[in-house]
């Protein structure tokens, strides 16, 4: 049977463009379906504009810190306007450059909606189908919220790029990547910033001690977080949006938004009817190599939930490649990913917490919190922790945590020893860089405590 492509691709985000451009590449005939702009969540609406504005949010510190130095310079007024007009177009050339990757590397694009029609067959949303031997599903996620009365003046992480000014007064919902990160950004920005988290702590699943520093470091620099609360009932009022809480507040803000999680998208797609199985909150289900039940259909990405990072959608895109374009198959390896948060200050994580880790096995905790010189002389009270989870058995680092400014970068780096496999005493013979912050995770001697 011929068919009109080797690879069908739905979604230009960072796992299908990666897939698309590299089996291109290798010699397949590629086509590519994107709905809306090219570059995904990631580029568009997520992790770039998001890390451009917290960028923009420290800047009023760093002046600060500046005429701490001895430096005579005033803080002045945040213009969103002006900064909003360079973040546009910044997306706009990352997502020409998405476009050209495509282009030049022969895949055949269609800025339209496809779904399933059978199992070699997608159909675009102006009725044409195109047949293809594989199809690869990439569509991604979006914004989910609760549904509540007047819920709908609520906005998203997607909208907030998109504000025509910047709120006076604003709501963030959740305890999650997103709400602390906008957490940090907003009130950065000079924004007075409430957070209401329904749980005990925000950064529910990673290591205590980190997330517990990281609220304590956002309450100090003028969050107002307020855990074991939730918001009951919205309404309009005037300019205004009323907000009714769980713990009895009533409260007038500018702007609500919402980081209560994120959904497949799935919905309409025509898989149920292909026997393509779906999970719980829609994600697609996949073996180890990316194949759903339906040999010819795969899916990465945050569509499958597995781990919604961008790197690892580009791990699972180029793994697919591999398997299904190369004759070599390559299952994805979803263990100690490092990861970063990018609240401020920054935390940087891989392997197990040290409540997680206890459960397994006996360990040793390695942990030292202290000011770091820089803010320290700045007169800050700012708080750094070095965190390391040690098997007693087997010596080996099970888990690195780190809150710090530069916590993303030190973790990458970190991320490389406890993946190969790094021991205690693997860290300790490696001579501290002084002075730095991240010395003392080659430096500390004595555990604080064993469990
Ligand atoms: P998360 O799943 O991380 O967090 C959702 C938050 O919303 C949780 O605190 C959850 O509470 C809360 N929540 C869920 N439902 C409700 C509800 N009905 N009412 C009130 N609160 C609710 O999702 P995010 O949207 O923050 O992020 C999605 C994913 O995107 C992340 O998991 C991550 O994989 C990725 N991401 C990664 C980033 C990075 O690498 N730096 C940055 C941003 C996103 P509870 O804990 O009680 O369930």
């Amino acid at each position: 049977m011929s068919f009109d492509y080797d690879l069908f691709v739905i979604g230009g985000g960072s796992g299908g463009v990666r897939a698309a451009r590299v089996a291109a590449a290798g010699g397949a005939k590629v086509a590519l379906a994107e709905e809306d702009r090219y570059g995904g969540t990631c580029v568009i609406r997520g992790c770039v504009p998001k890390k451009l504005m917290v960028f923009a949010s420290e800047y009023a510190g760093m002046v600060e810190d500046a005429q701490a130095y001895g430096w005579d310079i005033q803080a002045g007024d945040f213009n969103w306007g002006s900064f909003k007009v360079k973040l546009h177009a910044e997306l706009d050339r990352l997502e020409g450059i998405y476009r050209n990757l495509l282009k030049n590397n022969g895949v055949e694009t269609f800025d339209q909606r496809a779904k399933m029609a059978d199992a070699h067959t997608v159909e675009l949303a102006d009725g044409s189908k195109k047949t293809a031997k594989h199809i690869l599903l990439a569509m991604g996620g979006r914004p989910v919220w609760p549904d509540m009365p007047g819920a709908e003046l609520g906005i998203s992480s997607n909208e907030i790029f998109h504000l025509e000014t910047l709120p006076k007064d604003m709501l963030i919902i959740g305890g999650g990547y997103i709400a602390c990160e906008f957490a940090g950004i907003m009130n950065g920005l000079g924004v007075k910033t409430t957070q209401y988290y329904r749980g005990a702590q925000v950064l529910r699943g990673f290591d205590d001690e980190a997330r517990g520093l990281v609220a304590e470091e956002m309450c100090q620099r003028g969050v107002d977080l307020h855990c074991g609360t939730n918001i009951l009932e919205m309404r309009k009022e005037g300019d205004k949006i009323w907000v009714k809480a769980t713990n009895g507040d009533e409260r007038l803000f500018d702007q609500v938004m919402f980081a209560t999680g994120r959904a497949p998208n799935t919905d309409d797609m025509g898989l149920e009817a292909l026997g393509v199985e779906l999970g719980r909150k829609g994600e697609i289900v996949v073996d180890e190599y990316s194949q759903t039940g339906v040999p010819s259909i795969y899916a990465i990405g945050d569509v499958t939930d597995r781990v919604n990072l961008t790197p690892v959608a580009i791990r699972e895109g180029m793994a697919f490649v591999e398997t299904v374009f190369k004759g070599n198959p390559t299952p994805v390896d979803h263990d100690l990913i490092p990861t970063a948060i990018f609240t401020q200050p920054e935390m940087g994580t891989v392997g197990l917490g040290e409540e997680e880790a206890r459960e397994l096995e006996p360990i040793e905790v390695y942990a030292t919190s202290f000011k770091p010189m820089q803010q320290s002389f700045a007169g800050r009270a700012e708080r750094v922790l070095m965190k390391l989870i040690v098997s007693q058995a087997s010596r080996k680092v099970l888990g690195c945590h780190i809150v710090a400014p530069g916590a993303g970068e030190m973790i990458q780096l970190a991320g490389i020893a406890v993946k190969m496999g790094a021991t205690k005493e693997d860290f300790d013979r490696t001579v501290a860089v002084h002075p730095t912050m991240s010395e003392e995770l080659v430096t500390m001697k004595e555990p604080v405590r064993t469990a």
